[in-house]
């Protein structure tokens, strides 16, 4: 019969430990949220306070892209432990949709690769209406997302040329519509209150609005 000593037992536990412990062994690790910050804009709107940027060329944006998925493969090399497992991923910015279609879909694809994705609830990406087309939504539709986050800001055209926006009023049910068409059932509409010069009863009809299209739940910024 073989004995082992508690010198030998100890060795052979701190072994197993120690291989448990590795990091390509260990399950994925659950995090609330992956969050994706695309900074192109059309220009800088003067009361925002994210970080955006103008003058993109294409270059920039596929360097950028290449960046991010660099980024990420530092997140998920198993030498720095478990690979993230994220419940809700949201494109946020600047304008998630000004990345060029191909671009968009390279970075959904690198990103699915890399990441788990198997316990996303929820994908968000925001879309400002003048860049809603139905190829785009059909693509972020097709790999995952779920949600399109659109920046309406102000149904009243002054409004909109206060905010220095680049949409028309008739973007917004234009673009839910596209994004309906590709399959989407959760949409949000960003609305913003107290513009400069606003009157309650101006800013009635903005909160009316979505009624008229059913029910949504959006945020407001004031
Ligand atoms: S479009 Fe949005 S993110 Fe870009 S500058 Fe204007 S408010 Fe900021």
């Amino acid at each position: 019969m073989l004995h082992s000593s508690p010198t030998t037992l100890s060795v052979l536990n701190a072994r197993a430990a120690s291989a448990s412990l590795e990091p390509a062994r260990l399950p994925p690790a659950d995090i609330p949220g992956l969050y994706v910050h695309i900074p192109f804009c059309f220009h800088k709107c003067h009361y925002c306070d994210f970080y955006s940027i103008t003058r993109q060329t294409e270059q920039r944006m596929a360097r950028f892209v290449s960046l991010v998925l660099a980024e990420a493969d530092f997140w998920v090399d198993a030498r720095q432990g478990p690979t993230p497992r994220p419940s809700t991923v949201f494109f946020g910015g600047g304008t998630p949709s000004l990345l060029p279609l191909p671009f968009m879909s390279e970075l959904i694809r690198g990103l699915r690769r890399r990441f788990d994705f198997s316990n996303v609830a929820e994908w968000t990406v925001e879309v400002n209406p003048a860049t809603a087309r139905a190829d785009y939504c059909t693509m972020l539709r097709e790999n995952g997302v779920d949600r399109i986050s659109f920046g309406a800001q102000s149904f009243d055209r002054a409004e909109l040329k206060t905010l220095e926006r680049h949409h028309d009023p008739q973007d917004v049910p234009a673009s839910l519509e596209i994004a309906r068409s590709a399959g989407f059932q959760r949409l949000n509409l960003d609305l913003i209150y107290a513009i400069p010069g606003q009157e309650l009863a101006s800013g009635r009809p903005a909160w009316k609005r979505p009624s008229r299209w059913g029910r949504r739940i959006f945020r407001a910024t004031a």
